[in-house]
């Protein structure tokens, strides 16, 4: 039967306006003021907005790093992400150095398929680079994967700088887009062997020997090989003002970039690392780290003015068993952060609610352009005619408090404990099926791959 929600308000990129939505089947069927309801079932959503499924373009689901593995599956992820209100993930798969870029895909289609209950894509990690890997760039564009990771620190997965130019070539004949990680890698390693030498090995240097100049030095440094390449790229999980403004240097000679923030950078600072518990300070052990709060308001400024393109969540769990690994040695603490069922309320409490930004900033930076951006548009990131009926009910009057009990995501702490929140997701459809209804879960593992392809 027909699902007829009615009586809300639709949010775009736009805003927000009143308007009926009719889900027939898996897609949306109309989007139109006063629609009829014979033979619909109708959903009363006076008062509700209804966003399009959100996307999150950056989630790690069961990733083997340094030793253990991300607390979440896709199973368990996709469950929190919807949940939270995300329809689509795009996670990272990532070949082993040496093996083609096929044998990555392939594990990693093999960990999602039939275990996500939100749709799900790749983009594939580029870490190493030969004539192989340069011609897979193709099949992969061709098997619906236009988007890749490149590294600028973790020598696991650094290709270093030569063969990256190399790379953004062939991406641009080839139709694909890079997303890179952005850090200084040598001086990391250096400002880490000061920091242990010194017998500093207490949390509070992690963020002291991964500095904001550090990240700011690789996004100019990566801006300027795209220049040369003349090819767009994309920043991923930008953390400081100092990287912003070489994101605007860049733009300013004309260049084409993408910005992705996370919630934790906008949220947080660098002050939670010297927290005297050594549990305290390490469940916020990410990289980039959290910076200053001077830094957190600069995002949202650049959110608002547009300069931002998209907020994930870089969403890469460890439970606090996990992050004890590192208690006598900070560099041990798996680095990650949990988020993939937040991010829709963090953004509409602390930004939506608090005039930051207003529904239709938030609509873009988790709908519209992502869906852009890793070409997924108009099935994703849109209400309209023809597009897929992902849709999130929003109650904006709800209130409530984030707390690790009532969460799915699988581990056993927030890094926002106790934080108040305004609105809440009501419902979610995931392509014209509830799949979520006030806190329940009910998708089954219904999740598909979704082929993309290059919009830009
Ligand atoms: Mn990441």
């Amino acid at each position: 039967m027909k699902i007829l929600l009615k009586g809300g308000r639709v949010v775009s990129g736009q805003g927000s306006r009143p308007a009926d939505v009719l889900l027939d089947g898996e897609t949306v069927a109309a989007v139109e003021e006063c629609l009829s309801t014979e033979g619909t079932q109708v959903v009363d959503c006076a008062g509700k907005l209804l966003f399009p499924g959100f996307i999150d373009g950056h989630t790690h689901f069961d990733l083997e790093v340094g030793g253990t593995i991300t607390a979440d599956d896709f199973a368990t992820g996709s469950r929190a992400a919807l949940r939270g209100g995300t329809t689509t993930v795009i996670d990272f798969a990532a070949p082993d150095k040496g093996e083609p870029l096929a044998a990555g895909l392939a594990r990693w289609r093999g960990k999602a398929e039939g275990r996500c209950a939100c749709d799900y894509g790749f983009h594939m990690t580029i870490d190493d680079w030969n004539g192989g890997i340069s011609q897979e760039i193709g099949e992969m564009v061709a098997l619906g994967i236009p988007s890749f990771k490149m590294y600028m620190t973790y020598p696991a997965m650094m290709i270093g700088e030569g063969d990256m130019y190399r790379a953004l070539l062939r991406l641009k004949e080839a139709g694909g887009i890079a997303g890179v990680h952005c850090e200084n890698d040598g001086v990391i390693r250096a400002l880490v062997e000061e920091a242990k030498a010194a017998g500093r090995l207490s949390p509070g240097s992690h963020p002291r020997t991964r500095p904001a100049p550090l990240e700011a030095e690789a996004v100019g440094h990566l801006l300027r090989l795209a220049q040369v390449a003349d090819v767009p790229v994309i920043v991923v999980h930008l953390s400081a003002r100092e990287s912003l403004e070489e994101v605007r240097a860049a733009r300013q000679r004309g260049q084409t970039v993408y910005v992705e923030t996370c919630p934790h950078y906008l949220l947080l600072s660098d002050s939670l690392y010297d927290q005297e518990e050594f549990m305290e300070a390490a469940k916020f052990v990410c990289a980039p780290p959290l910076r200053k709060r001077e830094d957190t308001e600069e995002l949202w400024k650049a959110l608002k003015a547009g300069e931002i393109d998209t907020v994930a969540t870089d969403h890469c769990p460890f439970t606090t068993a996990q992050k004890r690994a590192g208690q006598y040695d900070f560099t041990k603490i798996p680095g990650g952060l949990p988020g993939v069922e937040h991010r829709g309320l963090l953004l509409y409490s602390y930004g939506v609610k608090q005039g930051r930004i207003d529904e239709g900033d938030m609509c873009r930076v988790l709908c519209e352009n992502p869906a852009k951006l890793y070409g997924c548009w108009p099935e994703k990131g849109v209400i309209a005619p023809g597009s897929d009926g992902d849709i999130v009910v929003w109650d904006p009057e709800a209130r409530g408090v984030i707390t690790a009990a009532d969460q799915a995501q699988n581990t056993d702490y927030t890094p926002y404990e106790n934080w108040e929140t305004q609105g809440a997701v009501e419902q979610v459809y995931l392509r014209g099926s509830l799949a979520v209804d006030r806190g329940r879960v009910l998708a089954g593992m219904e999740g598909k791959f979704i082929k993309r392809r290059n919009l830009l």
